[in-house]
């Protein structure tokens, strides 16, 4: 997959590839660097969600009863038949299952604590990958920003930016505590600890990979996060386009 595909004849796409842990802020900052550029977004998590939803649908809420291929056998038809989609622009960001608006519904909670299961099965993962890429060629801005936790090493290796955004674990914590506040931050704490922890399993994103550049947010802003992502897309995007 290259970072700059584009039907034949067509200019290409400039693809930010931005991968990181739960609370680096990673979400809302690709959002807001996306609208910056004029670019779109896709947030990949979100079609992980999406597909978690549909399968707590038909098999009910342990999904750790059921095997890889029981659970790929729910989901995997559905997105290759186009019937998992999410939306692209920054400004509307919509994800639907069939003809069902799940953009609320794929951030409750039943959904998070089950993501994880959906996230281990590989037939999934490349199901979800192809859709990823097939939405990045058929974006028709300039550009555009994905996020998740593979992008840099598996759906876009060869995008022509690639940023890792961190923050310390600390910093981590206390933002996500500040956005659930439903409950004690102790166990929101402990609940994105557990998340990543079955998440580092399938895919590092704790580390940058050779030639992908480290953004770390813990003594930034929301604001300073932006513009330094912006600074790097720009730095990254000049560089390319001067063959350096
Ligand atoms: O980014 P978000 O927290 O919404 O992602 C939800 C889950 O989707 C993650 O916890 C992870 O299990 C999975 N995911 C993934 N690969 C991606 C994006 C998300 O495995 N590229």
């Amino acid at each position: 997959m290259s970072g700059r595909h584009r039907a034949e004849g067509a200019p290409e796409i400039i693809v930010v590839a931005i991968d990181g842990p739960a609370g680096s802020g990673k979400s809302s900052v690709s959002k807001a660097t996306a609208r910056r550029l004029g670019y779109g977004f896709l947030d990949t998590g979100a079609a992980y969600r999406a597909s978690t939803w549909l399968a707590l649908e038909q098999l009910g809420d342990d999904l750790e009863k059921f095997s890889d291929d029981e659970l790929a056998a729910v989901v995997d038809a559905r997105v290759e038949a186009g019937e998992v989609s999410i939306g692209v622009d920054p400004d509307a960001f919509v994800a639907r299952v069939g003809d069902i608006d799940v953009t609320d519904a794929i951030r409750e909670t039943r959904v998070t604590r089950s993501v994880s299961r959906i996230a281990r099965v590989q037939a999934i993962r490349r199901a979800l990958t192809e859709l990823f890429r097939q939405s990045i060629l058929s974006c028709t801005r300039p550009g555009i920003v994905v996020e998740g936790r593979d992008i840099t090493t598996q759906v876009a290796p060869d995008a022509q930016v690639r940023i890792l955004l961190t923050a310390s674990e600390e910093a981590r914590m206390a933002r996500r505590s500040a956005e659930v506040s439903s409950q004690p931050a102790h166990v929101t704490a402990s609940q994105l600890r557990s998340r990543d922890e079955a998440d580092m399993r399938v895919v590092d994103f704790m580390n940058a990979a050779d030639g992908v550049l480290t953004v770390d947010s813990t003594e930034l802003d929301f604001e300073q996060t932006i513009d330094a992502v912006v600074a790097v897309v720009r730095d990254e995007t000049a560089r390319n386009s001067h063959g350096l």
